[in-house]
C-alpha cells in the first residue's frame, strides 16, 4: 500500500543575517493511511518546522517529501493546518468562523452549510452557530477550530500543539473530543505536543526528535488492548507508565 505520507532525508536550515541555523537534519519517515502519530522532542528541536514543510509552506533543503506517492507539489491531497491558537475571528458569529475556508474557496452553498451545522451539532456546538467566539469556552473554541479545518476535508492533519493553550482539565477532554472525531473519520493525523501524555494517549506511533538540529531519536509504535482505545482509558492502562518512562528515558539521553 503507497503510504499516504512519505518524507526521505529531509534536512532545513533557517538562513538569518546571524547566520545558518540547522533546523532538522535527516528525517526520515512514512505514514499509513488513517495512522495517527505523534512528534515529541525538546522546544526549539524543529517539531513546528517539520510541519510547515509537511504542509509545503517551506521547501526542505534536502530530502524529499511524497504525499500518496507524489511530491508534495503536485499532489492534489489537501492539507488541514491546525495551530495552538484557534484565530477564530470574533466579528464572525462562529457559523461563519467555521465556514470561511470554503467561502474563499468558492464552496460554501446550501449543502455544505448543513454539512457544517450537523459537524457543529455533533461536536457540541448546536445552539452556538450564531454565537461569537468570546461567547464560548477553551474547548469549544478549540472544537470550532477543528470543525474549520475539517470544513475543507483534509487527508491529512496536521496539529501544532492544538491543546497547549487550554487549562490541564480542559485539555484532557479536548484531547479526548478531537483524538475520537479524527479516528471515527479515518484522518490521517499529526500531533506535535510536548506533552508525552498527550501523545502516549492518542497516537499510534510516536516520532521522538532529538535538541536542535532535530533529528529522528527513536520511532516509537504504541499498542493498547482493545478495552484501552480512548485516551483517558489508555491514561488508566497499565502499559501507560511502562510507555511514560520509555519516551522519558530516549528524551533525556542524547549521544
Ligand atoms: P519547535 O516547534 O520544536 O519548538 P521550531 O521548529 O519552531 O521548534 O524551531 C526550530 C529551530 O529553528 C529553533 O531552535 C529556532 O532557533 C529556529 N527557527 C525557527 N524559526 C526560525 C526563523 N523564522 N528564523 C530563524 N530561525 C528559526
Ligand atoms: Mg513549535
Amino acid at each position: 500500500m503507497t503510504p499516504k505520507l512519505d518524507v526521505t532525508g529531509v534536512s532545513y536550515s533557517y538562513h538569518t543575517l546571524d547566520g545558518e541555523t540547522l533546523a532538522l537534519s535527516n528525517i526520515s519517515f512514512t505514514l499509513a493511511p488513517g495512522e495517527f502519530a505523534a512528534v515529541v522532542g525538546p522546544s526549539g528541536c524543529g517539531k513546528s518546522t517539520l510541519l510547515s514543510l509537511l504542509c509545503g509552506l517551506t521547501q526542505p533543503d534536502e530530502g524529499q517529501i511524497l504525499i500518496d506517492g507524489l511530491p508534495l507539489s503536485h499532489s492534489p491531497s489537501a492539507t488541514g493546518y491546525m495551530l495552538q491558537k484557534d484565530h477564530l475571528f470574533e466579528w464572525r458569529d462562529i457559523l461563519s468562523n467555521v465556514s470561511l475556508g470554503l467561502e474563499i474557496q468558492h464552496r460554501l452553498n446550501t449543502k455544505s452549510i448543513n454539512r457544517l451545522k450537523e459537524m457543529l451539532a455533533s461536536y457540541g456546538l448546536k445552539g452556538f452557530e450564531h454565537a461569537r467566539p468570546s461567547e464560548l469556552s477553551g474547548g469549544m473554541r478549540q472544537r470550532a477550530a477543528l470543525i474549520r479545518t475539517l470544513a475543507l476535508e483534509p487527508d491529512l492533519l496536521l496539529l501544532d500543539e492544538p491543546f497547549s493553550a487550554l487549562d490541564y482539565q480542559t485539555r484532557l477532554s479536548v484531547c479526548d473530543d478531537i483524538s475520537s472525531i479524527l479516528r471515527t473519520t479515518g484522518k490521517t493525523a499529526i500531533l506535535v505536543t510536548h506533552d508525552l501524555s498527550e501523545a502516549i494517549s492518542t497516537a499510534d506511533r510516536i516520532i521522538i526528535l532529538t535538541p536542535r538540529p532535530g533529528r529522528i531519536k527513536k520511532i516509537l509504535t504504541i499498542t493498547f488492548p482493545q478495552d484501552c482505545q480512548s485516551p483517558l482509558e489508555r491514561r488508566n492502562c497499565p502499559e501507560f507508565s511502562r510507555y511514560f518512562n520509555t519516551v522519558w528515558k530516549e528524551l533525556k539521553t542524547h549521544e
